[in-house]
């Protein structure tokens, strides 16, 4: 069975003795732990964490990347030098790039499947805004959003999808446990669409947005929530690894 992912978003956070201690307090704390930990440090302090965490179970991560391989691109990031620097995952369509870099489904389809032909597994997010969950159209947008993001050759070893509503990121409310369980059966029914049943129940999908150590035992027991995705909790890694002792 797959362990259950708990995934770190540090976000532009810290400086590099920062993201070197947590990192370090996360390796130590967390050994024997029954899920699996990634970290996302900003780009900067990816080589620190990347010698941190050397030789234990945890996996590091890109939190963006560039749809090219390579190129006059300033400023920008190439998944190359994401599996230079030692990542194995990199997070695409953060509804923070799609919101402030204007990222459409095409632009993180099109990361995905770069990352993925690099060999690093994509992590692509999507998430509903306040008014479309409120409008009763939040299956109906991230199904949309999922369809058109969602790489032509995803499969559950080189695909995880994060599902993180909008409102619920930095916020610290969280949709019901209901409303989780429904979004995450209809993301399996969309991957289901494009690559069977079967694989479609591989596939990890994590739930993202205001997930701490008090919520994490009833979201991470819930059906199709194969992880999170945390943000603010993951900068402590107290509380980042009492989510993830919180799988069951
Ligand atoms: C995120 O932005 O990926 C996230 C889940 O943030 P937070 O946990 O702080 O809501």
């Amino acid at each position: 069975m797959t362990r259950m992912l708990i995934a770190g978003n540090w976000k532009m956070n810290g400086d590099i003795s920062m993201a070197n201690e947590l990192a370090r307090a996360i390796r130590q704390g967390g050994q024997g732990d029954k899920c699996e930990y990634l970290v996302c440090p900003p780009f900067t302090a990816l080589p620190a964490v990347a010698h941190a965490i050397r030789g234990s179970e945890i996996a590091l991560g890109g939190q963006d990347c560039h749809p090219e391989l390579s190129g006059a691109h300033t400023g920008d990031v190439s998944v190359a030098m994401l599996n230079d620097v030692g990542c194995k995952f990199v997070i695409v369509g953060h509804s923070e790039r799609r919101s402030n870099h204007d990222e459409t489904n095409d632009v993180v389809k099109a990361k995905a499947e770069t990352a993925i032909a690099c060999g690093l597994k994509a992590i692509v997010c999507v998430g509903e805004s306040e008014v479309s969950r409120d409008a009763g159209e939040a299956l109906m947008v991230v199904g949309d959003q999922l369809k058109n993001s969602l790489p032509d050759n995803a499969n559950p070893s080189n695909t995880v999808i994060a599902y993180e509503p909008i409102w619920a990121i930095g916020t610290g409310r969280v949709p019901s446990i209901e409303q989780i369980s429904e979004m995450h059966i209809e993301i399996q029914g969309v991957v289901a669409q494009q690559i069977g049943t079967d694989l479609a129940k591989l596939t990890q999908i994590l739930y993202g947005g205001s997930v701490n150590p008090e919520n994490a035992p009833d979201i991470l027991a819930t059906e199709a929530v194969g992880g999170a995705l945390v943000g603010g909790a993951s900068l402590k890694a107290e509380s980042f690894l009492a989510i993830g002792r919180s799988c069951p």
